[in-house]
């Protein structure tokens, strides 16, 4: 990984034109959806004031880099030669320069049971990534992926299985949000970053990506409709918390005490169980946001009673919530589901000890609809 360094601002993730996949018809297939594999700085990754100084730079006025920034955050543009308010030269200047993060639609899955829709994206580089979009309700809800697979190494997550191949710009993050809503004709109120990657093993580009989604100047979304979903990084939850954004954590806790959580997590050997959830509690305090703790189920491992008792006494006197995930089960891996009855017990128990507990309802079951599932399917069959 090589992180670039321009007006002081370092984004991570070259682009890498040999990571393209190799087969020649989905070569082919590629150079119709990418814009570009060069190694130039995302402009859809800048902060206003970046841009502002840029265009000082060159010797342009400072409003600018407004119209620049309404072009990108407010219209959606995503070529140069479409910012026709702009000068041909400075268009001309800016397209040597610069790149624009954007997303070749691969693949499209609609689950026919509840109407989720999957789909796969290629980046300018060639490397795919897949993102989420669930009806609820409420509205519209994103899933982001915020790396190209993942290094935490979760036993039971096809988004690891290659580990990580690269950081996602903060623009690469707000594209798959912005190209959903394209795709579906369609505004989303509510972002989850839980797809594939650790947002926190990837903390800088994040907190961009979440600062560009609040910005006014932009197209502002509310914070506090967005969840970032974390494997328990201690340091960047505490981080997280100094930054006082209104958004609401997800700590992927998956074990009621350390020996169980090492099994299934490699990053609990780093962290303490308890050290984790103290740094919950420490942003709750710091935010006011209840944190959400994930629990992904799975049959023989981590759902029984005792479990359950002892994560009930974990998290007692704890205002939060609990998120009770019937594992998916990943073709590389041999996890199995609790039956209906015992996920039930399970989440009767944790109500006994006072918790806020959920059952996730499983959204796009019939298209591999958990994080990774369609990127590793994809890229067994097409090398
Ligand atoms: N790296 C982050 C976000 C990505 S995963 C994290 O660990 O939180 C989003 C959530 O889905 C996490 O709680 C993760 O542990 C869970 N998950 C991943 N694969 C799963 C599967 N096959 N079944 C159930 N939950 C899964």
């Amino acid at each position: 990984m090589v992180a670039r360094v321009i007006f002081g601002i370092s984004i991570a993730g070259r682009y890498t034109r040999d990571e393209r996949p190799s087969s020649q018809e989905e070569g082919e297939k590629m150079e119709s959806v990418l814009v570009t594999g060069s190694e130039k700085m995302d402009l859809l990754s800048l902060f206003l004031s970046e841009i502002t100084d840029l265009c000082k730079e060159r010797g342009e006025k400072a409003f600018r880099a407004r119209q620049i920034y309404e072009h990108l955050h407010v219209r959606g543009v995503r070529s140069f030669q479409e910012m026709t308010n702009l000068s041909l030269s400075l268009r001309e200047s800016l397209d040597r320069d610069f790149a624009i993060a954007s997303l070749g639609l691969v693949e499209e899955q609609v689950s026919r049971l509840d109407g989720t829709r999957k789909y796969l994206f290629a980046l300018p580089d060639g490397n795919m990534i897949e993102s989420v979009l669930m009806k609820y309700s409420y509205g519209l809800s994103v899933c982001i992926s915020s790396q190209v697979g993942c290094r935490m190494g979760c036993r039971f997550c096809a988004s690891t299985i290659g580990g990580k191949v690269r950081d996602l710009t903060a623009g690469e993050m707000l594209s798959q949000v912005t190209e959903i809503e394209r795709l579906a004709g369609a505004r989303v109120s509510h972002i989850v970053v839980m797809g594939s990657g650790e947002p926190f093993d990837n903390y800088d580009n994040l907190l961009r990506f979440l600062r560009l989604c609040g910005d006014g100047a932009g197209e502002k979304r509310s914070l506090r409709n967005i969840t970032v979903s974390t494997s328990g990084l201690v340091e960047e939850i505490l981080r997280f918390g100094g930054e006082r954004l209104p958004v609401t954590l997800a700590l992927s806790l998956h074990a009621s005490n350390q020996k169980e959580r090492e099994a299934l997590m490699p990053i609990a050997r780093k962290y303490e169980i308890k050290e984790v959830i103290n740094a919950c509690r420490v942003y709750f305090e710091k935010t006011g946001r209840r944190v959400t703790f994930e629990y992904s189920l799975v049959s023989g491992v981590n759902d029984s009673r005792e479990a359950a008792e002892r994560l009930g006494k974990l998290l007692s006197g704890f205002s939060c919530h609990v998120n009770l995930i019937p594992v998916n089960p990943v073709r590389e891996r041999s996890f199995r589901q609790p039956s209906q009855r015992e996920i039930q017990a399970f989440a009767a128990v944790l109500e006994k000890y006072g918790e806020h507990v959920t059952i996730r309802r499983e959204m796009g079951r019939d298209i591999q609809g958990a994080c990774g599932q369609l990127r590793a399917g994809y890229l067994k069959e097409n090398g």
